[in-house]
Formats: C-alpha cells, sequence, structure tokens
C-alpha cells in the first residue's frame, strides 16, 4: 500500500500517516500492547542508567569495604569519599624507598647553574630526583649482584658513595680547601652542600660569581665519587675520585682558558676561574693550575 506511491514526490504525509493507521489498526491489540510495554522498559532504562558505585558507602557512619577487593571505578569512588583511605601499596614503597628530597625553587636553579656543563648537570638532576644509580638501585634491578659498598661493605645509598663512606670523607677532606680559598673561609660545608650545591638562600655573603665556582667545583667533586664507583661495578677499576676531579678540572678549565684566548676575553676568564687563584692563576697569558 505504501509502496504503491513511493515515485511520487507529491504524495502527502497525511495520506501516508492515514495509510500507516490502517496497518496498525490491522495488527492484533496485544501485539501492539507488547510492543508498547518493550520500547517504554527500553527508553526507562537509558534514562536511568545502572551506576557500579551502588554498592559503595558514601554516608558518614558506614563501613568502608576493603578496597583490595574493589573494581577499579569503585576505588576511585572510595578515594573520591574518603580521603584516609590506605593504599597498601603505598605504605610498601615508602618502607622500602629512600625518603623524598626536600627542595625549593633555589635549588633547581643550581642543578645547571650556569658553569656546569650538560652532562655534569645530569648527574645533579639524577641526585636530586633520587635516581643516581648505586649499587642498592642497581641491585634491587637485579642488575647488579650485591647493594653493599665496595670500599666498606656497607648498603651503598646515594649519600654513602657521595658523603658517607669513608672514602668520600678522605675526598671532601681533599676538595674542601679549595673551596675555603674561593669563599675565603665563609662557607662551613655541610652534607646537604655536597649533595644538592648552596642556593642562594644560604646567607654566605658570596657574591654569584663566587657561587657559581663553588657549584662547579661541588659538581666537579660529585661526579668523580659517581664514576669513581661506575667504574669500579663496570670494570672492576679502583680509581681514586680525587685523580678523576684534578683530571675533570684541569681539563675543563684548560678548555675554558683555549676558548677565552680565541674569543679574547682573558680578563672575563681571569674574574671567573682564577678567583683568589684557588683553581688557577694567568702569568704573562700563561695558565698555571693549582690543583
Ligand atoms: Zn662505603
Amino acid at each position: 500500500m505504501l509502496q504503491e506511491n513511493e515515485q511520487n514526490p507529491n504524495k502527502h504525509i497525511e495520506q501516508t500517516e492515514r495509510e500507516f493507521g490502517r496497518i496498525i489498526n490491522a495488527i492484533p491489540q496485544n501485539w501492539v500492547n507488547k510492543i508498547n510495554r518493550t520500547h517504554s522498559t527500553q527508553a526507562e532504562r537509558k534514562q536511568t542508567p545502572q551506576t557500579s558505585f551502588q554498592t559503595i558507602p558514601t554516608g558518614s557512619g558506614q563501613t568502608a569495604k576493603n578496597i583490595v577487593q574493589l573494581n577499579t571505578r569503585d576505588f576511585y569512588e572510595q578515594l573520591r569519599s574518603d580521603k584516609n583511605t590506605k593504599i597498601p601499596a603505598l605504605d610498601y614503597w615508602r618502607q622500602n624507598l629512600q625518603p623524598p628530597p626536600t627542595l625549593d625553587q633555589q635549588h633547581w636553579k643550581t642543578i645547571y647553574s650556569n658553569l656546569i656543563t650538560n652532562k655534569q648537570g645530569d648527574v645533579n638532576w639524577k641526585v636530586t630526583l633520587r635516581i643516581l644509580p648505586t649499587a642498592q638501585g642497581l641491585h634491587r634491578m637485579r642488575v647488579y649482584h650485591t647493594n653493599l659498598c665496595h670500599h666498606c661493605n656497607e648498603i651503598e645509598t646515594i649519600e654513602h658513595v657521595l658523603v658517607q663512606c669513608a672514602n668520600a670523607t678522605r675526598f671532601w677532606t681533599f676538595v674542601t680547601p679549595y673551596i675555603d680559598t674561593i669563599s675565603e673561609q665563609k662557607l662551613q660545608l655541610t652534607n646537604s652542600m655536597k649533595l644538592l650545591g648552596i642556593t642562594e638562600l644560604q646567607k654566605d655573603g658570596l657574591n654569584q660569581v663566587k657561587r657559581q665556582l663553588v657549584n662547579w667545583l661541588l659538581t666537579t667533586a660529585r661526579c668523580a665519587l659517581h664514576k669513581s664507583a661506575v667504574d669500579y661495578r663496570v670494570r672492576a677499576e679502583i680509581v681514586p675520585p680525587r685523580s678523576l676531579f684534578v683530571a675533570a678540572a684541569k681539563s675543563h678549565i684548560m678548555y675554558e682558558y683555549k676558548r677565552a684566548i680565541q674569543r679574547r676575553q682573558l680578563q672575563q676568564f681571569e674574574d671567573q676561574w682564577c678567583t683568589n687563584e684557588a683553581l688557577a692563576r694567568v702569568v704573562n697569558e700563561e695558565l698555571l693550575m693549582k690543583l
């Protein structure tokens, strides 16, 4: 009946409606009721979707469920409604990881401070974020056979390699006089400075040139201690951090000197690198090392 006039564009909508009504009337009434019931139930379902949060208590006085048994959505709903939810995995990591660093905005500036090369800055960055590879970290990753320091058999953490080990203590005794000369004894070197450098917040009375040179020296010392530990782990070679430090410092100052000569900036070089003649001095345009 509907198909008869399908090709006719002038067919009126009222005519189609009338014809459709006659088809509906031809269908038995109990069939129509059944179709209507099914349609309306589906519509209602769409309007009120089932939430998976129904089993989660949200009001006060109700007992929270064990989060281990919850699915992901319920778990986050539980976290949202109850800020004190205990997360077993977090407790585990808190017990097993080293304490988080306490840093302020100033410390981030010292990581890649002016005189520090990108490679040295990367070591600082790893120390700051506590991801510098040590025997402890590598042993946990199962890529190194022990978590102990090869000097003293204590657990080799970042602090141990850079500050606490007797090997490191001896090395810092060698480095400290250079820092005393640069700072004119104004700086009392603490373990925190050895690990993270010095910032403007220290109120040490140093100008920016001296502070940058001290941070460069501390960084070079840190890198020497780290490289000494790496050399032992990778090649079983015992290289004292002192010789690594002197070699790295000398070659870098020599590089800066040659660059300054090329650029005719010898005065700037002296102002920066020959502060108090702690590390080097220039006599008759010749570089003399103090290291
Ligand atoms: Zn040690």
